[in-house]
């Protein structure tokens, strides 16, 4: 195999309970972290896109890339010499109630490796059935598969804690997909992605465990978790158990922080779907804010109860953490040490949540007024729809004596219905307006030196719906452009990119209710 430094490790299936029966048949998995499986042939696999960054990460040549091996491999038509596959056995509450068994229903971890002293774990979505399919067929379809890509490297370009994705490969295979949930199901384009992170232990990997009692597997696994990946605890006993939840937890509160920032909205909080890691993993019917509203989600089958809208992220990081809680519980037995980090926690959030805020206002200095500034510019951006994204990056351009009429005259573009914007509305923009520019004359920086801090921070490209959406109509006809220019642009969200600008706009009115573009199903 080319790989560089072909440091590869099997220390979780070595390490961990495997599964004494080898097949892939739907069934319960006790007694055990994971189940060998072997990746599904695909019947004609040609490669779409690879990350080559990603392939920098994990020590693969860029020759490699373009290799059969690399095709093969990570298409899964081939398993590597002394390798073996497996699939890991998680639970987890979906949508608020305890589902019970999960696991990799069609994530297949091909193998680890250490590069640059980092250790990476490579995992095929969509390479066929394992024991934890129940009833799906363990594929994946190319527009989800575009969408998990293209959106992991999105999301790294703006820093926000994410898994990564290496390649994008169809499988030359149909899948058949309801996707409107509508009884017309139909023959979709199969694909297969190559995710990338140090491990794909989930919340629920510990929750599977606690719910059946198996006290021996759940130490083993938060015993295996520290050893590798938080060699920083250095406490013995019980206490470890504690300060392995305290770093989890404060990292998936972290990466929520950096989710509101940008305006991205997950869709699929449940906790099978949060990492030990604190990063942003299965992009499912995720959306991207394009009016700041914080009732959105765009999940179709969360329509109703809106739990995983955008403003409920950070409560519901919360409710995980608490369920995470409830798994490490029975190694510690006593609630106490939980219940004062849960405490400290929402007080620290509320820190770390106006900090992140301030620092989108270019505002250096703190100041008691800034958490009802922040607050009143919500309310404000609720009134009229306005673009997240557009709104912050003009914000940066604010010269601190202007007039608020004059701002808000600038600011017409970042409305939907500029039209809207009148009588009530503008004065409650204008009267925001001069809030800001009050709080700006406490500040001593310059007004290029705060456009240069607040640029930083609030992106001028992200990946919007309808964007992602064009790359997918575009890869369905064989066109593999749009997808190459947008992964391309993503990469650095922040800069200018002159003769970019047409990606750095409103959502276009075609794609307001058009499928994929605003609301998605899980359907994938
Ligand atoms: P998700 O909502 O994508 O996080 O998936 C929830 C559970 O369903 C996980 O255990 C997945 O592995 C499983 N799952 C989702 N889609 C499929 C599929 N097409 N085939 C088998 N399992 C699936
Ligand atoms: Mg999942």
């Amino acid at each position: 195999m080319n790989i560089m430094e072909p440091d590869i490790r099997h220390n979780f299936s070595t390490e961990l309970k495997g599964d004494i029966v080898e097949n892939n048949i739907p069934r319960q998995v006790v007694n055990a972290h994971y189940s060998y499986v072997i990746p599904r042939i695909p019947t004609r696999p040609v490669l779409v896109h690879a990350a080559s960054n990603v392939a920098a990460e994990i020590g693969l040549s860029e020759e490699y890339l373009c290799s059969q091996a690399f095709l093969e491999i990570f298409s899964g038509a081939t398993v590597m010499a002394n390798t073996r596959p497996y699939a890991m056995c998680y639970g987890g509450h979906q949508f608020g109630h305890w589902a019970g068994q999960l696991g990799d229903g069609r994530a297949i971890n091909l193998f680890e490796v250490v590069h640059n002293q980092r250790r990476w774990t490579l995992q095929l979505k969509g390479a066929g059935r394992t024991p934890y399919s129940r009833s799906g067929d363990g594929l994946a379809v190319l527009r989800s598969s575009i969408r998990e890509h293209l959106c992991s490297e999105a999301m790294h370009a703006l820093g926000v804690p994410t898994t990564r994705s290496l390649s994008l490969m169809l499988t030359g295979d149909e899948v058949l997909r309801d996707m409107l949930y509508d009884g017309h199901p139909a023959y979709e384009k199969g694909a297969v992605v190559c995710r990338v992170a140090p491990s794909f232990i989930r919340f629920g990997n510990f929750q599977i465990f606690a719910a059946r009692k198996d006290m021996d597997g759940l130490q083993m696994l938060a015993d295996y978790t520290i050893k590798y990946f938080f060699p920083s605890i250095v406490v013995t006993g019980k206490e470890k158990y504690v300060q392995l939840f305290k770093i989890v937890a404060e990292s998936t509160l972290d990466m929520i922080i950096h989710w509101q920032r940008v305006g991205f909205v997950h869709g699929v909080m449940n906790t099978d779907n949060m990492s030990i890691h604190g990063l942003t993993i299965d992009y499912g019917p995720y959306g991207w804010m394009d009016n700041y509203d914080p009732d959105w989600t765009p999940n179709t089958t969360d329509k109703e109860q809106r739990r995983y809208r955008f403003g409920n992220q950070p409560d519901i990081a919360y409710w995980n953490i608490l369920q995470l809680a409830n798994a490490l519980y029975p190694l510690v037995e006593d609630a106490a040490p939980f219940e004062e980090m849960l405490a400290d926690f929402e007080k620290a959030f509320e820190e770390r949540f106006t900090n992140m805020y301030r620092a989108k206002l270019g505002l250096e200095v703190k100041h008691e007024d800034d958490a009802w500034l922040i607050d009143l510019l919500n309310k404000t951006m609720s009134l009229a729809e306005v673009d997240m994204t557009l709104f912050f990056r003009m914000l940066s351009s604010i010269k601190k004596d202007q007039y608020p009429q004059q701002i808000l005259e600038d600011f017409q573009q970042a409305f939907y219905h500029p039209e809207q914007v009148v009588g009530e509305i503008k004065l409650a923009w204008e009267r925001w307006f001069a809030n800001y520019l009050g709080r700006l004359s406490h500040e001593s920086a310059e007004d290029a030196h705060r456009k240069l801090q607040m640029n930083r921070v609030n992106p001028k490209f992200v990946l919007r719906n309808y964007m992602a959406q064009l790359a997918i109509d575009a890869v369905e006809e064989g066109d593999y452009s749009v997808l190459e220019e947008l992964f391309t642009l993503l990469q650095q969200p922040y800069e200018e990119q002159p003769g970019k600008e047409k990606w750095s706009v409103k959502r276009p009115d075609w794609a307001k209710e058009k499928i994929g573009c605003s609301m998605l199903s899980c359907s994938s």
